[in-house]
């Protein structure tokens, strides 16, 4: 089959780890028979340094005339790069948000799951690692606080800032739904997070949470305050499965549970809206401090197209095929040097993005 993929390589890093992607999944074509076309489209500084802005309409549009959009990642040094000298709303990250609500991508997924081969990695003691874990979270992306009207005012000489958190309850039934789906596919729970005991856009969530459950009665709910859940993160991953929340919860917990697997490099995501098009890129940022010297780990890139596969294109077996030559290497020692550990192998992203590809095959 022939598929339009349109390439964000991105700021620092980004076009490193992007390559290596691109590599893996020219191995995938070879070995299953397709076709990947890609177009490359520009946004965050990159496109600054071109347009003067860090996402144009032309950007927008080859994004959406493509079925599924690969990502490296955004930004540069905010003490350092020019482009943090331009208003807020010219900077790289604006690019980010303005291509998010352009393409309607309302549902983030995040896995944070933990290798075996990685365990030493893992800020976690073993007896609360146990078994490992395996998690997603599916946060709420163009709404809530970070989208809501805001204003900084002045009142009697004082300086006074107001940020706006609304959900209406459509926002919220198809992210739930979203999440639901998810679940399905998983282990069939669905932690859904909110702060219930003192918001009304929490209060109206769990409502909403609760009504679209009905559908799914194979689907465990449960619902946690968010000051709960960031704890039961470190406590006990291994009870979650899907976890569903808001804009700015998802945002600090899936950082807190790529800290928990103990290694950024390691993880994709996913940015969805309600046709197949989604936006998919790793988890971490930019790294301008290592940019350029072949040393970052390009494996959450790779495994974001692995998403990008299964979600977007519907290629569940190539999916599977770049997951399983992701632990294979694992498993036979290689590392790059952030998840470096005594008798590993250490190779550069170059390397590993080959070692990856090399291992590509259909199941027999
Ligand atoms: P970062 O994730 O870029 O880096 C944090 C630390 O992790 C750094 O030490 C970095 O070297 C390391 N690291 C990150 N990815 C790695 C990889 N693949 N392999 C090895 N090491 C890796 O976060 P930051 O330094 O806070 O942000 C840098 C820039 O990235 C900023 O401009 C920020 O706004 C941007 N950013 C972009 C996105 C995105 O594009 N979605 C997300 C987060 C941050």
């Amino acid at each position: 089959m022939n598929y339009s993929i349109a390439l964000i390589r991105g700021d620092g890093i980004g076009p490193e780890i992007v390559a290596e992607a691109q590599k893996v999944l020219e191995k995938v074509c070879s070995t299953f028979g397709h076709k990947f076309e890609y177009k490359e489209v520009l946004l965050g500084g990159a496109s600054i340094d071109v347009h003067g802005v860090p996402l144009t309409d032309e950007a927008i549009a080859d994004a959406k005339s493509s079925d599924a959009i690969l990502m490296g990642s955004i930004g540069g040094d905010a003490k350092t790069s020019p482009w943090y000298k331009l208003e807020p709303s010219k900077r790289p990250e604006a690019g980010l948000l303005a291509i998010r609500k352009a393409l309607n991508l309302f549902a983030n997924l995040r896995p944070a799951y933990l290798y075996h081969e990685l365990k030493d990695a893992c800020p976690l003691r073993e007896d609360i690692i146990g078994d490992g874990f395996d998690l997603m979270i599916m946060r709420e992306l163009t709404g809530g606080l970070y989208f809501g009207e805001r204003k900084t005012i002045e009142e009697n000489g004082v300086l006074k800032a107001i940020d706006t958190l609304t959900y209406d309850e459509n926002e919220i039934r198809r992210i739930a739904k979203r999440g639901f789906d998810i679940a399905m596919k998983r282990r069939k729970k669905v932690t859904s997070v909110d702060k219930a005991n003192v918001l009304d856009s929490s209060r109206l969530w769990r409502k909403v949470v609760e009504e679209v459950a009905k559908d799914y009665p194979e689907v465990t709910l449960e619902h946690m305050l968010v000051d709960n859940c960031a704890m039961q993160l470190v406590r006990n991953p291994g009870q979650f499965d899907v976890i569903l929340t808001e804009n700015m919860f998802g945002d600090i917990l899936s950082d807190e549970a790529s800290m928990v697997t103990g290694s950024i490099g390691m993880l994709s995501s996913a940015s969805l809206n309600e046709t197949k098009l989604g936006l998919y890129e790793p988890s971490h940022g930019s790294a301008p401090d290592i940019a350029g010297k072949n040393i970052a780990n390009p494996i959450a890139t790779i495994l974001s197209a692995a998403m990008m596969l299964r979600y977007s294109l519907d290629l569940d077996e190539e999916a599977d095929a770049v997951e399983t030559a992701v632990q294979q290497v694992l498993t036979d020692g290689f590392r790059t040097v952030d998840i470096m550990s005594e008798g590993c192998i250490q190779v550069g992203t170059k390397e590993m993005g080959d070692l990856i590809a090399e291992r590509i095959a259909k199941k027999c």
